[in-house]
């Protein structure tokens, strides 16, 4: 029920200095540089100045398995718990992809209950890559106001071939019913937007805030590190205005070869002056990421992990002079802003316990979910259902 984290280094994202955490059940109770609580039976940890953040928020997430696209036998398979809570992760949007036909919505539902039951934070969006987007209830508008875990409409295939190939008309009546059905249900009303190799890139949504009234905020193209010619549009979108979202499994190791390294595309948005609370970043976690051998061949296909979230922020603070605090928001504060999640994203008194301390290396030494203690010394302790079997 409580828990005491003594002298960590509390960054939330700002930093705040030596401080105690006290955890009363799910919540974050009381932060002050020293905390002398008596008579109550708590477990006690003292992180002797290590870095306590906010838990990881992964907005882009195939939490019931992705892929597909090299025939049945290359479907991902489902997330585990432990593999979630391990990377630091302790809130995750899941969502369909390009196979919206064996992956169905209520499935995704299921999993994001499940994972909650276990002790993280889930959300989902309705829709898949297709146009017309699958839905709960017939319209995305209606299931973000009937459905609790629907926070918007993902992800929607734009300028890539393996799209529906819909009109922009289209495009706009998506936003358009995610907007409102946002707004009418208090929720932020987001539309992730895959984005692909076409040389379209973003100009579709940067037509929807010119030609209606529909604004950026309702809107995320995400992958947009995939390649050099799809970078340079989304630093021109953000500059605009736009926010953008950067995909940390997405390097030129494992994709095209003019890929940005993820570390390296964040802090060439804040080179170019775009406002850091526009740039997130999400690992397109358990969707399928071809594997090579040393010389290049492609020998089947692996599943993307959600560890790339904190090494590639790492790199971006270690290799590319990003300030520590600034790069810990695009994983925690901006995605908690943009998403709405009150209760999400930073480190303050009435929000909810979802806490990671970190070595000097940068490795979870542990995780909190919820104010659950799921990763103790860099070993999950709390488990799935079904795992350790
Ligand atoms: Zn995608």
């Amino acid at each position: 029920m409580f828990t005491l984290i003594q002298h960590a280094h509390v960054f939330a994202p700002q930093d705040l200095g030596i401080c105690d955490v006290l955890i009363a059940d799910r919540k974050i109770a009381m932060i002050a540089p020293t905390l002398t609580i008596t008579g109550l039976d708590m477990d006690v940890i003292d992180l002797d100045g290590a870095r306590l953040v906010p838990g990881f928020i992964d907005n882009h997430v195939h939490i019931t398995g992705g892929g597909g696209e090299g025939g049945f036998s290359t479907r991902t398979p489902e997330l585990q718990l432990s593999a979630v809570t391990s990377c630091g992760v302790t809130t995750v949007c899941g969502l369909l992809g390009t196979d919206g036909v064996t992956r169905s919505l209520p499935n995704l539902l299921a999993k994001a209950r499940g994972l909650e039951a276990e002790g993280i934070t889930a959300y989902i969006y309705s829709g898949a890559y297709q146009v017309p987007a699958p839905t709960f209830t017939g319209s995305l508008r209606s299931d973000l106001m009937i459905i609790d875990k629907v926070i918007g409409a993902g992800e929607i295939a734009l300028s890539d071939h393996r799209s529906a190939q819909p009109t922009w008309q289209e495009y706009v009546d998506i936003v358009a019913q995610v907007r409102v059905g946002g707004m009418l249900a208090g929720k932020a009303g987001i539309v992730d937007f895959h984005t692909g190799d076409g040389t379209r890139h973003l100009d579709y949504l940067r037509k929807i805030v010119t030609d209606t009234e529909l604004p950026y905020a309702n809107m995320l193209p995400t992958h947009i590190n995939r390649n050099a010619h799809l970078f340079e549009d989304a630093i021109d979108y953000a500059q605009g205005g736009g926010f953008v979202d950067v995909t940390s499994g997405v390097n030129p190791q494992n994709s095209a070869a003019d890929a940005v390294q993820p570390s390296v595309a964040i802090r060439r948005l804040l080179d170019a002056g775009v406002a850091l609370s526009h740039i997130l970043m999400s690992s397109d976690g358990n969707g399928s990421v071809p594997l090579f051998d040393d010389a290049g061949n492609n020998i089947g296909v692996g599943v993307a992990d959600q560890a790339s979230l904190l090494t590639e922020m790492r790199d971006a603070v270690t290799n590319e002079g990003v300030d520590f605090s600034a790069a810990l928001s695009i994983i925690t504060k901006n995605v908690a802003d943009l998403y709405r999640f009150p209760r999400k994203g930073e480190i303050e008194v009435g929000r909810d316990a979802d806490l990671v301390a970190l070595t000097d290396d940068y490795e979870v030494a542990h995780v909190w979910a919820n104010g659950r203690h799921m990763v103790k010394d860099g070993a999950p302790i709390v488990f799935g259902t079904f795992e350790r079997q």
